[in-house]
């Protein structure tokens, strides 16, 4: 009974029709559907691999509106609290952004899935102009609460009506969330002040753990990751949109390790950065 209820829960989050061919979410490509990467019992929804833009995508997408609700779910649930460890590691992408921008800290700075505000109240702190957009209601709850003073709208992104341009616009986690990562970076582009700095942050197709592991690669979950960039597939995608790479790298740990394993991982961290092996990408670039 269980199996079956499962079955049902993620047929229904499905938008198109199971049966035909993969088309790619970001360039279009038409991969036959035999050349699935994998089965997974319990979902009508297969990862393929794009040649054209060098990703993997998952095919068929949940509608938008299936995965606002199931964000709502996972994400209130697992990451407020994640989110509090994590201020040196926002501290960090925030400094990458300061480095470009030479009037630093006295811009305007939105967040695209600001979750429970973290970055936000780092950047207001620093002197940004800072402002956040959550498609999680639970979480951008729990940003207002933590910080009135921060404007954070309960949206999808590519949706919104923006009066504001930005000097800065940070995504960490969030392009291999979305149905359209191509539709993410147009509508970015077109809120951008001439030179202003975009900051991306997601999974790598091209890391070492994902050669090593092939399908069973634990970024592959079917319920909300569906576009996995490798590097030259996502600056390639940025560039179509009119985004000039600034730097483009890999990282793995979290930086902040302590006591005797903190060798091991530098050690690591180093040769995995030197060959772009890491565990996320993080590309910025700037307004072309
Ligand atoms: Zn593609």
């Amino acid at each position: 009974v269980i199996g079956f209820v499962q079955m049902n829960s993620n047929a229904s989050r499905v938008g198109g029709d199971p049966s035909c061919d993969a088309k790619c979410g970001i360039c279009g490509e038409v991969i036959p559907d035999a050349a699935a990467l994998t089965r997974y019992k319990d979902s009508s929804a297969q990862y393929y691999w794009c040649s054209g833009c060098s990703a993997f995508f998952l095919y068929p997408l949940p509608t938008a509106d299936l995965n606002r609700e199931f964000e709502d779910h996972e994400k209130a649930a697992h990451l407020a609290d994640v989110d509090l460890s994590r201020i040196s590691y926002f501290e960090r992408r925030l400094d990458l952004v300061e480095e470009v921008l030479s009037y630093s800290r006295s811009g305007r700075l939105l967040e695209i899935g600001s979750g429970s505000g973290s970055l936000l109240r780092i950047a207001r702190d620093r002197g940004w102009d800072a402002e956040g957009v959550e498609l999680s209601g639970r979480m951008a709850d729990i940003s207002r609460q933590e910080a009135p003073d921060i404007r954070v709208r309960q949206a999808d992104f590519v949706e919104l009506q923006f009066e504001a341009t930005y000097d800065a616009i940070v995504a960490l986690d969030v392009l291999e969330h979305l149905v359209s990562p191509s539709l993410m970076l147009r509508k970015a582009r077109s809120i951008l002040n001439p030179g202003g700095v975009l900051l991306i942050q997601t999974p790598n197709a091209g890391s070492l753990r994902r050669r090593i592991l092939k399908d069973r690669w634990n970024m592959l979950i079917p319920e909300y990751h569906f576009h996995l960039f490798n590097e030259n597939g996502l600056t390639s995608l940025l560039k179509a949109n009119e985004f000039e790479i600034i730097s483009s790298f890999t990282v793995s740990g979290t930086g902040d390790e302590q006591g005797p394993g903190k060798l091991w991982s530098r050690f690591k961290e180093c040769f995995l950065s030197k060959f772009h092996l890491g565990n996320a990408l993080v590309v910025l670039s700037r307004a072309g």
